[in-house]
Parts: C-alpha cells; sequence; structure tokens
C-alpha cells in the first residue's frame, strides 16, 4: 500500500475492516488484491453489490432474503413444519447439515430477557403465528439459542402459539448454556436436532 494516503483507499479498508472476521490487516490484504485485479474483482464486485442492493429484501413474513421482483419461498406451497431461527446464519448453519428441508422462519432477533414482552421490537412474531394458522402446519421447531434471550423468545412463541392446533418443540439441551445455534458444530447441532423435545407451556 501506498504511504501517501488516498482518500478512496482509505475508505475501502475501513468498510471492509468491518466485515465479520476481518481486521485492518487483512483488509488491506483483500483491498490490494481488488485494486490489482480491476476488471476481474473490481468491476463485477461492484455490479454485484449494487444489484444485491436494489434489488435483495427482506420478506415481511418469514424473515427471509428474497429478490424484489419475485414472489418468497414461503409463498409457495404447503407446508408441514417451519423451524423457528433468530438470524439468517443460523439458517444457514442448519440447512448445511441437511437435518432439516423445510421451511425457516427467521424472527430478526430475540426478545429482551425481563418481562417487558410487549416490546417485540420489530421481530417477526405475529406473521410466524399467522403463517402456522394459514398453513394448518403441524410442527414448529424453536430452534432460538440456549441463552436467557433464546428461551424468553422460544416462551412467548409457544405461549402466542396456544390457541392453534401445533405440535411446538424445542431443540435438545444438548446445546450449550447461552449456545448460539451458528457457532454449533454440526454433530451437536445434529443431535440437539433429532433429540428436540415439546415444548412445556406453564
Ligand atoms: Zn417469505
Amino acid at each position: 500500500m501506498t504511504d501517501k494516503n488516498v482518500k478512496e483507499i482509505d475508505d475501502l479498508i475501513k468498510i471492509i475492516s468491518k466485515l465479520p472476521g476481518l481486521g485492518p490487516k487483512s483488509a488491506k490484504r483483500i483491498v490490494l488484491k481488488l485494486i490489482n485485479k480491476r476488471e476481474e474483482l473490481i468491476k463485477p464486485l461492484a455490479k454485484t453489490l449494487a444489484q444485491v442492493y436494489k434489488n435483495i429484501v427482506r420478506c415481511k413474513i418469514c424473515g427471509n432474503l428474497k429478490s424484489i421482483n419475485s414472489n418468497c419461498i414461503c409463498l409457495s406451497k404447503k407446508y408441514d413444519q417451519i423451524c423457528v431461527v433468530e438470524n439468517i446464519a443460523d439458517m444457514w448453519v442448519i440447512e448445511s447439515t441437511g437435518i432439516f428441508k423445510g421451511h425457516y422462519h427467521i424472527l430478526g432477533g430475540t426478545l429482551p430477557s425481563f418481562e417487558n414482552k410487549n416490546n417485540e421490537n420489530g421481530l417477526l412474531i405475529d406473521s410466524l403465528i399467522n403463517r402456522v394458522k394459514k398453513n394448518s402446519v403441524k410442527e414448529v421447531i424453536l430452534a432460538t439459542s440456549a441463552s436467557i434471550e433464546g428461551e424468553t423468545t422460544s416462551h412467548y412463541i409457544s405461549d402466542s402459539l396456544k390457541d392453534a392446533k401445533v405440535k411446538i418443540t424445542r431443540l435438545a439441551k444438548g446445546v450449550p448454556v447461552g449456545g448460539e445455534i451458528e457457532f454449533l458444530d454440526d454433530g451437536t447441532l445434529f443431535s440437539a436436532f433429532k433429540n428436540r423435545g415439546p415444548v412445556a407451556n406453564d
């Protein structure tokens, strides 16, 4: 990299070092690589980023990413099971284990751990309940993390679904306390999924 600071380069390094897993050092390496491959990397990257920015939105029903020009997968066909996760990274991790091939519902976070449960903060909980009722879903699998917030959220959801005729299960306790789904190894996740049990409603 040059000693003289080029503002555009500095800006780019700053942005890239905000990405997960990257610090300033690797950001610099990436920027250097980009600059050395203007046509092969910068050009298509800029184009793709612009397209993603313009065309990709979060579905307001299921929370998944979708193209602005097409219907979301959650409207596609009937389904029996919904796996409820906190975020998209969690969904990708579960998908990659191959243990669940059904539909997902991405809440967009968790409820705060204390009792202020009216504060859903834009979480897609109402739309989950609508989905369950509308599609006569048979099982809701709660795959929120094993943190206090994750447990609070999972209880709140099962409570909200009391009147719907649906089986509600929660991942088995193999998930370490405080464990975020995203960071579980495949084996743990697999057995937690396989050994999932009914949620006790009290
Ligand atoms: Zn959707």
